[in-house]
């Protein structure tokens, strides 16, 4: 049994025939992954013998040690990483391979070791679309979405919106600076698609009978005591809200959303829809979301 957090330094070998997969991120102590794919990888061992030697750890790595820890890991074993905060962006000049929609988004989640060298990908977007379709059984296309902020978190959002073909897709974030940011960068990734810049918090679709999907991509709501990010009571519409905070469980967003019966949705489904996908591209098999999920509920309630 391997302890439960790493540091770079005190990392052992795995044995030939072992796989290891990891988080990086620094801090790393209170991630939920290795406990999400582990549960996921006992289903796949159950198939096939293989996976009983695939095991998943969180190694703490701090800013400066990300490009010395990327070939160490590869040299002890490790074919796949997630790659957490703040790793994401900074990962981008280690890397000679990136999949198009990690480009697009500008950050990468996920590393494969493919051919002897590690691959980017992200598979936060992918984890949002499944997570929201599950959620409101309407898939993302069929909105019209409003994203809160401008960040990392965001912009996967909002790319995976284009990606997906949502007609029409506005930003609202605080720093309008930021938001500007943010669709320039997709625009010079040819995303031409024209993404509204809200400069206040309003309904840009009101009067149209769509459904309108509010995502919360800020990191407002990790605190159980933050406010929430925008005021529901002054806006009306077709709303469906999707927080991608999953701990605590209901933020105040959502508070504010059920009280006008609005569906509302947090982030784990989006946690689990993400490591779903990592889990797939490194293994190359189909993985149970019924198990991941059902050990993200737990590790949660720990
Ligand atoms: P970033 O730090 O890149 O972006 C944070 C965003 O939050 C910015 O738009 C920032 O606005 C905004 N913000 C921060 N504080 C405030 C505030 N007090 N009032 C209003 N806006 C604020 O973070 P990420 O994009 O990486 O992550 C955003 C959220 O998404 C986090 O809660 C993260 O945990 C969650 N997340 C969830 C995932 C999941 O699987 N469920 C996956 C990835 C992220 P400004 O630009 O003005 O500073």
């Amino acid at each position: 049994m391997l302890k439960e957090t790493f540091l770079l330094d005190d990392l052992p070998k795995l044995q030939p025939d072992q796989v290891g997969l990891a988080v990086l991120g620094h801090p790393i102590k209170h991630s939920i992954s290795p406990e999400i794919h582990t549960a996921a990888l006992k289903v796949l061992a159950d198939s096939s013998e293989e996976f009983s030697r695939w095991s998943y750890h969180k190694i703490e790595v701090e800013p400066a040690s990300l490009a010395k820890a990327l070939p160490i890991l590869a040299d002890h074993g490790y074919r796949g990483l997630n790659l957490t905060i703040p790793h994401k962006v900074d990962v981008l000049p280690h890397l000679s391979l990136m999949d198009e929609q990690a480009r697009i988004m500008g950050a990468v989640n996920t590393l494969s070791w493919e051919n002897g060298a590690w691959k980017g990908y992200n598979t936060d977007g992918i984890g949002l679309s499944k997570a929201i379709e599950d959620a409101f059984t309407i898939s993302l296309k069929e909105f019209q979405v409003i994203v809160l902020g401008a960040g990392g978190a965001a912009r996967a959002a909002v790319a995976q919106c284009i990606f997906e073909g949502c007609e029409k897709v506005a930003i609202y974030n605080r720093s309008i600076d930021r938001a500007q940011l943010l669709s320039s960068a997709l625009k010079e990734n040819e995303l031409n698609q024209e993404v509204l810049l809200l400069e206040s918090f309003l309904n840009p679709f009101a009067g149209s009978k769509e459904p309108v999907l509010i995502i919360n991509a800020t990191s407002l709501g990790l605190k159980s005591e933050d406010p929430s990010p925008v005021d529901l009571t002054q806006v009306d519409g077709n709303f469906y809200v999707y927080d991608m905070v999953y701990n605590p469980a209901v933020t105040r967003l959502m508070t504010e959303a059920k009280k006008k019966s609005y569906p509302v949705a947090n982030g784990l489904g989006m946690l689990v829809g993400q490591a779903a996908r990592s889990l797939e591209i490194w293994s190359g098999r189909e993985v149970s979301i019924e198990a991941m999920s059902e050990a993200a509920r737990a590790a949660i309630s720990r």
